[in-house]
């Protein structure tokens, strides 16, 4: 029954995405906790900016841009890592949706996450707060998530229960809002790692697609 709920769209690269993009993500997609890098790209895969998130203890890592940077920012193309490895966070899809980026990208050790506009564009930053506000606290969604948690077949093949779940949990957050507003969103399986829990999650990711 849950399979249903953790297909993840594998695909290698985006025909749109620049290969310098591709370069930095691996530079920073293995980073330590709680290390976090942004770098902000134009189309044409030029670095305009990049910068160093800040961790606060009980936040997280907060990445806040300079005011002289926003213009040159706006409609281009954001990439940063979690280290965690989930997809984005309340705060990134909130907080960014200001400068109309023409694509989002998350890596992480056993992925990558992009989120992009359709013509009709990026929802206003509050409509996203309570949007996400609302897939989480809704009943069957988190009936859905203790399907998954509680299912044999997902205990077997995840090396990392808590750390899957969270990865799992972002990652169908994601696929809702983006439902609900209209963007484009994808998840590809990094497949260069050999770290088992890794392999793990990758396998019954990819096993659920097929079924
Ligand atoms: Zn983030």
């Amino acid at each position: 029954m849950c399979a249903k709920y953790i297909i993840v769209h594998v695909y290698c690269s985006t025909p749109t995405i620049n290969e310098n993009i591709l370069e930095y993500e691996k530079t920073i997609r293995n980073l330590p906790e709680p290390e976090e890098m942004v770098g902000i790209f134009s189309k044409k895969g030029v670095l305009i900016h990049e910068q160093e998130g800040i961790y606060i203890p009980g936040i997280g890592t907060v990445v806040i841009l300079p005011k002289n940077v926003h213009e040159k920012v706006i409609g281009q193309i954001l990439t940063h890592n979690h280290s965690s490895d989930a997809s984005f966070s309340k705060r990134d899809l909130v907080e960014h949706a200001y400068f109309r980026f023409s694509e989002m990208r998350v890596v992480g050790k056993s992925g990558t996450f992009s989120l992009s506009p359709k013509e009709s564009g990026w929802p206003e930053s509050f409509e996203i707060g309570e949007f996400i506000s609302q897939i989480r606290s809704d009943s069957e969604f988190q009936s859905k998530l203790n399907d998954i948690q509680f299912d044999p077949k997902f205990c077997q093949h995840s090396g990392d229960i808590n750390g899957d779940m969270v990865r799992i949990k972002s990652h169908l957050i994601c696929e809702k809002f983006s439902t609900k507003c209209n963007l484009n969103y994808r998840a590809s399986a990094q497949t260069e790692t050999t770290e088992p829990y890794i392999q793990n999650w990758l396998s019954y990711c990819l096993q659920n697609e097929l079924e």
